[in-house]
């Protein structure tokens, strides 16, 4: 009788370990404009939890849902304080304070002129034209970083028609929410993905660099994100439109008001920072490749930049290049 006993006990232990013991699992689903998929080991299931972080975050910031903040602070009149929690000013500071290292390469007032030339949400690329120069010229004039007053609690517009698009950090910032969320529940390691982003939680993963301007399933290069980083790739053949033989795309430099043309047509940025990864990439294809290494230098990241000549420099990090008409160059 008690050897039956031990025995029940025995298979009852077993079976409550092989339910506990961590497994492979994958969330999968739709979330800042993009795929997202994370793959864990974990006894628990986190898809919930995972999809409720980046709803909140789109709920937030995200021009696509008509009752976010970011929509609310577009839709404000001058001089009328938007209220602001710890996480949203966090969020605001770490957003401007990059706009202002990056010289305004990454700059979160340019929502009108991303407007302007066709790239705001629903993204839909068909039948688009660009604009004249005139409506260039006001949009250029509409929204810029010093129309806002930050503090704490608040923030507030100066002038009617100035507006924000997160929409170069958001990624970013997401991922680096999920992989805080995969620390907080103890998850020894993740890959998170969101849109391009990935961030690398408790190991190294090896990340391949879809080329430019071939199909997705491809890599121009690969390299490895190291345990606790996060990197971001921004490039101009994401979203774009053609008019007339001439390629138009999302990325808009602020100070010429037209789609960004330095030359760097994909720059990955690899920080722990996973905001200023996200907007730093976006930067880079302002700038160039001379200062967009400068602003890698000052902030701190790793970064691999591709030419449209197909040159490769990447600085901090090594890279293997899997497509030989690729070359790389020292930086
Ligand atoms: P990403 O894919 O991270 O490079 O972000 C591109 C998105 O950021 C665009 O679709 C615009 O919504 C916005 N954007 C475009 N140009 C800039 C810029 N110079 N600075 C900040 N955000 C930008
Ligand atoms: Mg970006």
């Amino acid at each position: 009788m008690k050897k039956a006993a031990a025995l029940l006990l025995l298979i009852a232990l077993i079976f409550c370990f092989a339910a506990c013991a961590p497994t492979e699992k994958t969330a999968y689903g739709f979330a800042m404009g993009s795929d997202y998929c994370v793959t864990y080991t974990s006894s628990d299931d986190l898809d919930g939890a995972i999809s409720t972080i980046l709803s909140s975050i789109e709920k937030k910031y995200s021009l696509q849902v008509a009752s976010s903040l970011a929509v609310a602070i577009n839709q404000a009149a001058a001089g009328e304080s938007i209220s602001l929690d710890a996480e949203n000013y966090a969020v605001f500071s770490r957003v401007f304070s990059i706009a202002q290292i990056s010289n305004y390469a990454f700059d979160p007032s340019i929502l009108p002129l991303v407007k302007a030339w066709g790239f705001d949400p629903p993204y839909n690329m068909n039948g688009k034209v660009p604009p004249v120069a005139a409506v260039i010229a006001n949009a250029m004039a509409a929204s810029s970083c010093e129309d806002f007053t930050l503090n704490a609690s608040s923030i507030t517009k100066l002038r009617d028609s100035a507006c924000l698009d997160l929409g170069g950090a958001l990624k970013g910032y997401a991922a680096e929410r999920v992989a805080k969320l995969m620390g907080e529940k103890g998850v020894d390691q993740a890959l998170v993905y969101i849109g391009g982003t990935i961030a690398a939680v408790g190991k190294n993963y090896l990340i391949g660099v879809t080329p430019p301007r071939k199909s997705k399933e491809s890599y121009a290069l690969s390299f490895t994100l190291a345990k606790g980083e996060i990197c971001a790739t921004s490039g101009d053949y994401e979203r774009y439109y053609e008019y007339e033989n001439v390629r138009y795309h999302h990325i808009i430099d602020g100070k010429t008001g037209a789609p960004a043309s330095s030359g760097v047509i994909s720059a990955t940025v690899i920080s722990q920072d996973g905001l200023l990864a996200d907007a730093l990439a976006t930067a880079a294809v302002v700038l160039g490749v001379d200062q967009a290494l400068a602003l890698f230098d000052e902030c701190g990241v790793k970064g691999i930049l591709i030419t449209s000549d197909k040159k490769v420099i990447a600085q901090g990090v090594s890279v293997a290049v899997k497509d030989k008409s690729y070359e790389i160059r020292t930086a």
